[in-house]
């Protein structure tokens, strides 16, 4: 019998490691040579963590070494939290976008499972997708039960439901198919009854954040980025909705008057927000609502628009308005530095390739005036206090998601690029030697 029951316990433990998920019991020491815990100002030296059932159970300069703990030796190495990318779309790349109109639903799926793989081997070990590009399905739904299954390898997700979009607005598809076609997209929606329906129904299907354009946007063909979506009435209606079933709203907000009224309606974060002016900044700050800036996609390119060097992969309509408003946008990320906002990382991948590296964000927000610690954090620490997570610190009793590099992210934020090593919840998805 003992040993049917320790065969049972064996297999339970296989089962748990191949599904990803950390086996009861299991326990693992870190020996890092260096250290930040997502919230300190500055990094804190050498470090062991001990990791039991997937989470932070003892951190100090020698903790206890449980029997038959495995030891990770990592004293070459600096040691954070997992990154969090809280605007990220699984389910894109530019194969959908360029066929939004047309694909099969189960092109997207793979597109995600490709995506979800990337993205975690880079030491993003949570996302917050923020719009599923399928049309009327919920591809984003099935991916993070994949995951959660351990069926895929992935980061954690927060589910944030389709794009809530104004007809012809943002997120409207539709324009870009011929005329006589119509398509049932179960985002498009108007007025205050209507919106609340759609609020009611992305819930039903998994969402845990509403995602909403407010404003149009540089890739929709039949809208700019000043253009407001939708009145204060029905912004205000789409937070109360939401607010009602416990959830929170993001915002798809590049215009001030766009910006300005999310931040009314009491929405948790301006998603771009990249033409704000300084007052709707002071405004954000002092309501302790957030900023995703997602730099690497408005702020980089617009740098290279205003040097002249025009991305020739986009339509003609998204280039005009590249042009438009590079300068407006540099001026506003410079504004945004010198804020007081709370800014948590979000990169947009999925609007362009998952071979982008979506750590290039932090070099980024620095080459933007964001100072390297509170850039750090924007991925870490601040970004699970707007999602509500219990991770991004290496603190006892939070979830064991931790990533390492060979070298100091506060001298070279770009080492953030070169991560090595990738656990979340107590399980290693990347050890490189
Ligand atoms: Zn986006």
């Amino acid at each position: 019998m003992r040993i049917i029951i320790s065969l049972l316990l064996v297999l339970v433990m296989l089962s748990a490691t191949c599904a990803g998920m950390a086996a009861p019991g299991q326990t693992t020491v870190i020996l890092a040579g260096d250290y930040w815990d997502g919230l300190a100002n500055r990094p804190q030296g050498y470090v062991e963590i001990l990791v039991v059932d997937g989470k932070i159970a003892e951190i100090g300069k020698s903790v206890i070494r449980p029997e038959g703990a495995k030891i990770i030796d990592l004293s070459t190495r600096f040691v954070m939290p997992g990154f969090i990318d809280t605007h990220i779309h699984l389910t894109g790349g530019p194969k959908v976008v360029a066929n939004l109109a047309s694909l099969n639903d189960a092109a997207l799926a793979l597109a995600g499972v490709s995506a979800c793989e990337k993205v975690l081997n880079n030491g993003f070990t949570t996302v917050r997708d923020a719009g599923d590009f399928s049309i009327n399905a919920w591809v984003v739904a099935e991916l993070k039960k994949a995951v959660e299954a351990g069926d895929i390898r992935g980061p954690r997700i927060v589910h944030g439901g389709h794009m809530i979009s104004a007809v012809g607005g943002h997120f409207d598809f539709s324009g870009l198919l011929r005329n006589g076609i119509t398509m049932q997209q179960v985002s498009v929606a108007e007025g205050v009854i209507e919106v609340k329906r759609v609020v009611h129904s992305e819930v039903s299907h998994g969402a845990e954040w509403i995602k909403v354009a407010g404003s149009g946007g540089f890739m929709s063909p039949s809208d700019g980025p000043d253009d407001v979506s939708y009145s204060q009435e029905e912004m205000n209606a789409l937070v109360a909705a939401a607010r009602d079933l416990g959830k929170h709203v993001l915002v798809h907000a590049y215009g001030d008057e766009a910006v300005h009224r999310a931040a009314i309606a009491g929405v948790r974060s301006i998603e771009h927000g990249s033409l704000s002016s300084v007052s709707t900044l002071e405004m954000l700050a002092q309501k302790g609502i957030y900023m995703v800036p997602t730099q690497i996609a408005v702020v980089a390119n617009a740098r290279e628009t205003a040097k002249g060097n025009l991305n020739m992969y986009v339509p003609e309509w998204t280039r005009e308005k590249n042009v438009k408003y590079a300068g407006k946008i540099l001026e506003c990320a410079n504004n945004l530095a010198k804020s007081d906002v709370r800014i948590a990382l979000g990169t947009d991948l999925g609007t362009f390739d998952f071979s982008v590296n979506g750590a290039t964000e932090f070099s980024e927000m620095v080459r933007n005036g964001i100072s390297p610690l509170r850039a750090l954090k924007a991925g870490t620490s601040v970004a699970a206090e707007m999602l509500e997570l219990n991770t991004g610190s290496i603190i006892v009793g939070k979830r064991a998601d931790l990533v390492a590099m060979p070298g100091n992210p506060f001298e070279d934020i770009s080492v953030t690029e070169k991560v090595n090593f990738v656990m979340k919840d107590g399980v290693v998805y990347r050890e490189d030697k």
